[in-house]
């Protein structure tokens, strides 16, 4: 057999600036990055507090390998479960206010593992239709009955909750939509749940160190205890700064996960010092507060120009700020010419958003200054025709 067939449709997808490919990435994550040998203005990672190569973070991995040595060696069952990981559990349970905690080698992981462990064939689960594709795969292999809702709709929740006599109903959401920027009305949707007699997974992975006093996301910054949500998850390679995921919730649903989740059973634990390094980013997350407050100016002041210049944004009040452009063409246009001023900020295309609605996925970090935001407004002001 021959790839012809993979080779044409590589090509269709070329045509349709659909491909995609990977850049060289040369420095450590941070405002300045060197890409491909080119040094720019950088708008386009999810280190949203600027701690992927903070000094404290990069010596406690130091210190962790010490300790700990480099890899897992087994998975968490076997005897891979070290004290690295077991002390970022208590922390992370701590933190959250649940009474426990269990951590994912990434947050794929968790979320494919955390659903498959709690429904099968004889339940149903409900989805935003922009969930992040690993809940909508988590879902699909579940073989639950899968219904997407519409986006951010309580109403269109209701109406499929009240159609149904499956066994278990989880409702499953982002915290803050990654590719929208926009938080979801968990208030409303656990108490649409909580009556249905539902249970609510919500997947805070750009939520959490960028929403809530004390970084918390999206459950701290409504107030939602467990009884409102109940499967709370949390990625760390993100505002963290490190790698993997958590998730939260009661002793039942974790002893649930570790005797049941095939993502957490059948692979090896993170490195622990890994783990160990994030305990640090745990208390600068939680206590530097500042960083938070950074960017909350950051984003306003964005916000403010963009619009200004006539860009559509999107209704977001946290670090990720697309600006919608329409046609994936026009987008990697604009995306390239950013460039060739030394801006890089990623296109997104189909079939990661929908077709016609092609972006910008600005994002921001507590590194950036507002010295960097006005350098990014100045060139979208040259570079990018807004929408008519
Ligand atoms: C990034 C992301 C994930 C995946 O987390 P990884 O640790 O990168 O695998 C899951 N859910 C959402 C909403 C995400 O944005």
């Amino acid at each position: 057999m021959s790839f012809d067939q993979l080779e044409t449709e590589l090509a269709e997808r070329r045509a349709a600036h659909l491909y995609r490919r990977r850049r060289l990435l040369e420095s450590p994550q941070g405002p300045e990055i060197v890409v491909d040998g080119v040094r720019g203005l950088a708008f386009c990672s999810n280190d949203y507090l600027g701690l992927a190569n903070h000094p404290a973070l990069k010596q406690a991995l130091i210190d962790g390998a010490e300790r700990f040595g480099v890899g897992g060696g087994a998975s968490h069952l076997v005897m891979g479960h070290s004290s690295a990981h077991h002390q970022l559990e208590e922390a992370l349970a701590e933190w959250t206010g649940r009474p426990r905690a269990l951590l994912f080698s990434t947050g794929y992981m968790a979320n494919m593992g955390a659903i498959n462990a709690l429904i099968d064939k004889r339940d149903a689960v409900f989805q935003d239709r922009l969930n992040h594709a690993s809940l909508l795969d988590g879902g699909l292999l579940s073989g639950a009955r899968f219904q997407r809702y519409l986006h951010n709709d309580v109403t269109s929740l209701e109406q499929r909750l009240a159609r149904t006599d499956a066994r278990r109903k989880l409702v499953v959401t982002d915290g803050v939509f990654s590719m929208d920027g926009d938080i979801a009305d968990l208030p409303a949707l656990s108490a649409v749940t909580r009556q249905a007699g539902g249970w609510l997974m919500v997947d805070d992975a750009h939520g959490f160190g960028c929403l809530g006093p004390q970084g918390g996301g999206c459950v701290e910054h409504f107030g939602l205890g467990i009884d409102e949500v109940p499967v709370l998850v949390g990625t760390l390679g993100k505002a963290f700064g490190t790698a993997g995921a958590f998730v939260a919730g009661s002793e039942a649903l974790i002893e649930t996960l570790i005797q049941h989740a095939r993502s957490y059973i059948y692979t090896t634990s993170m490195p622990p010092a890994v783990a160990w390094a994030t305990l640090s980013s745990l208390k600068l997350v939680r206590d530097e507060s500042w960083r938070r407050d950074k960017l909350n100016t950051l984003i306003a002041l964005f916000r403010q120009g963009a619009s200004a210049l006539g860009f559509e944004l999107m209704d977001s009040p946290t670090p990720i700020q697309p600006i919608l452009i329409g046609e994936a063409s026009e987008a990697l246009r604009i995306s390239q010419a950013l460039e060739d001023e030394g801006i890089f900020i990623g296109a997104i295309r189909p079939p990661t958003v929908p077709a016609g609605s092609s972006r910008l996925r600005v994002t921001f970090s507590a590194s950036h200054s507002e010295e960097h935001v006005l350098r990014l407004l100045d060139a979208l002001e040259r570079v990018g025709r807004p929408r008519a």
